[in-house]
């Protein structure tokens, strides 16, 4: 019998608890869009280099080096572009995606080998990137596809059909009460707002990622509770929550996410497979964050387990049996820890509760209903220890972490 209940069957919020959306959610990107940019291309830098500083230089004099960094990326683009235009027919390697292709379309997005006709003026609307890439095409474009210019995409189709149905209609996001989305669907959403720049798409998904992967103790119990769900996530997602909060600097997801990496086991070696068959992988860094945080957390789960058999009846207690029940009950788990140190008592599941332990030794050992409260008080305060410690544990900094001890 497990005497804990696993961490990661949790199930997940109502969409009722909506937390606010952090004032600093994405600090790199510009504040207004800008028109025009005189020479988008004349800094080619490497693939995502608007996640980093503008160490090389280039970018940093700009009033608005953040725009710049959006805009040089384009550049990329444009190199992948083919240097021999032509009429492209759809055949057998490049279909027209079944859903995403408007007959009155005026614009074709060439992903891999999916067309999707599109809306020149809905996408731009929504996107200063598309934008750039459809002006920068333009000028050599003579490749077409019935006649539509053509722009070349690199990401994973699925990826993009995901942020191209909501931005025509077709999906709507938020999700409505009680629908629960694929967490692949919404980390597409995170990933490709955030490098097509389509920032209420962004925001949203963001509020969404962190319903789950919170900075608030209660919000993270809550979503133990039965009610609506509101997304399907598998252990193995963490992988790609810390992925995602390291590509939007969103600090508050990281300590859950890496948390529940803690958790996990063979993946965090192989990486998990994406639906375009990639694999997701942690970086190094986060691999040894968690190496470090298991360490901490077996730590405060022993620490935890003392405190909570700690054989000291309630100031209230109304049986005189119960210093002795306590005691015994000790004993009982000081033996679970012996055979097997790092497991169910001592693991790496510090955040979990023992409320169920504890309404088992009961059982067993009748106790007074004060020193019974007086578990379950244990348990909480225990419970927001860990919580408090949790960024510090994962060795990572959030300056709106949530204290749960604070008055
Ligand atoms: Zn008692």
């Amino acid at each position: 019998m497990s005497l804990r209940r696993a961490v990661l069957q949790r199930i997940t919020p109502a969409p009722s608890r909506t937390p606010s959306p952090s004032p600093n959610l994405l600090p790199d990107w510009p504040q207004s869009p800008v028109e025009s940019d005189p020479d988008p291309i004349a800094h080619p830098i490497a693939p995502d280099e608007h996640l980093a500083t503008s160490a090389r230089g280039t970018t940093s004099s700009s009033s608005n080096g953040v725009v710049k960094r959006w805009r040089v990326n384009i550049a990329d683009h444009a190199n992948a572009l083919p240097t021999e235009l032509a009429n492209i027919s759809l055949n057998g390697t490049v279909k027209r995606d079944s859903d995403l292709w408007f007959e009155d379309g005026n614009i074709i997005l060439l992903c891999r080998d999916v067309a999707f006709r599109l809306y020149h003026g809905l996408l731009t609307r929504h996107s200063v990137i598309f934008k750039d890439l459809f002006a920068m095409a333009q000028p050599s474009g003579s490749e077409t596809i019935e006649s539509c210019p053509v722009v070349h995409i690199s990401d994973p189709p699925d990826d993009l059909r995901y942020l191209l149905r909501v931005l025509c209609g077709l999906r709507k996001f938020p999700v409505v009460p009680n629908e629960r989305m694929e967490f692949a669907e919404l980390a597409a959403l995170v990933r490709m707002a955030h490098k097509y720049h389509v920032e209420d798409v962004h925001t949203r998904a963001m509020q969404h990622l962190k319903l789950y992967f919170t900075n608030d103790l209660a919000t993270w119990d809550a979503a133990g509770a039965d009610g609506n769900l509101f997304l399907h996530i598998t252990p193995p997602d963490a992988i790609m929550a810390v992925n995602l909060a390291r590509l939007t600097h969103a600090d508050s997801v990281l300590p859950t996410a890496l948390y529940l990496c803690c958790q996990l086991d063979t993946e965090l070696s192989t990486g998990v497979e994406r639906s375009d068959g990639t694999t997701e992988r942690l970086e190094q860094r986060d691999l040894e964050l968690i190496l470090r945080g298991r360490t901490e957390l077996v730590r405060a789960s022993t620490r935890g387990a003392c405190s909570i058999c700690k054989p000291l009846p309630s100031s209230q207690c109304m049986n005189k049996g119960c210093e002795r029940a306590l005691r015994e009950i000790l004993g009982m788990m000081l033996d679970g820890l012996q055979k097997d140190p790092i497991g169910d008592i001592a693991g790496y599941a510090a955040l979990d509760s023992w409320e169920h332990w504890i309404e088992d030794v009961v059982e067993l050992w009748p106790l007074c209903e004060p020193c019974r409260t007086m578990l379950h008080a244990r348990d909480l305060e225990v419970r927001k220890d860990v919580w408090k410690h949790l960024p510090q544990y994962m060795g990572v900094a959030v300056d709106d972490w949530k204290d749960p001890t604070a008055k």
